[in-house]
């Protein structure tokens, strides 16, 4: 089999990552979920009372975090563990992750650290990434890129439903507002910005169904194992 790289990256909550695992079902590849890897160091820093603008500290803290994805053998989904402990629920309905995880990733240090994990799980080929800086950074040879976009308000609603779903008390405005903030911080930060890769391929999901999405990824995707066959 030819298996290839696809990475996937746009702003927040377009739907990146239900694309990746359905894709990673298909194609019986890794998924890797780097949102979840940045989500994780924001937790233990917050937890641990780190001082994100002092350098040593963050550094020192890093040292500590081993962050792994687990297989839920009865849901089949993948979650994510931080230093053996399943934090795959806090990290998505916890406020504060959410307001701080976009300072956290602009320090380079940071993704300096989970970068080179990021390539060191991808090195096999055979997989799938999902985060703002694949296609431009990570694995810049990817076969397949991906750049997802939604309309702002298409995506707020999406998330909010998501928490609301999970149990969580928020307002609509309080998730746009949250979204707006981490899509200016991170197309805006020095290292590694969020931004389309020149060969990337641009997807606009705010009208189209999650079946006519896959089915014109599903074509990208073969026409891709077919190059390299
Ligand atoms: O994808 P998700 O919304 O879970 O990502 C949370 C945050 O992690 C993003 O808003 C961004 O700040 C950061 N991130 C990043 N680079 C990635 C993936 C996520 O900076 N590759």
């Amino acid at each position: 089999m030819n298996q290839i790289v696809i990475a996937i990256d746009g702003y927040s909550s377009c739907g990146k990552s239900t694309i990746a695992k359905e894709l990673s079902k298909i194609l019986k590849y890794k998924y890797v979920d780097t949102g979840a890897m940045y989500r994780a160091v924001t937790l233990y820093f917050i937890q641990n009372n780190i001082d994100f603008k002092n350098i040593e500290e963050v550094n020192k803290a890093l040292d500590n975090i081993k962050i792994t994805f687990v297989i839920n053998k009865e849901t089949l989904i993948q979650e994510t563990f931080l230093n053996n402990e399943n934090i795959e629920n806090e990290i998505r309905v916890n406020p504060r992750v959410a307001g701080f995880v976009s300072e956290v990733s602009a320090i380079s240090e940071v993704r300096r650290f989970l970068v080179k994990q990021q390539q060191e799980i991808g090195k096999q080929r055979g997989i799938i990434m999902d985060g703002r800086d694949i296609g431009t950074v990570v694995f810049t040879d990817a076969e397949l890129k991906l750049f997802i976009t939604a309309e702002p308000n298409v995506r707020a609603q999406r998330r909010f439903e998501e928490l609301k779903d999970k149990g969580k008390g928020t307002t609509f405005e309080e998730v746009l507002a949250n979204l707006t903030k981490r899509d200016f911080i991170d197309s805006n930060r020095a290292d590694s910005p969020l931004f389309k890769a020149p060969d990337a391929i641009e997807i606009d999901n705010s009208k189209i169904n999650q079946v006519e999405q896959l089915e014109l990824i599903m074509k990208l995707v073969n026409e891709r194992i077919g190059l390299k066959a």
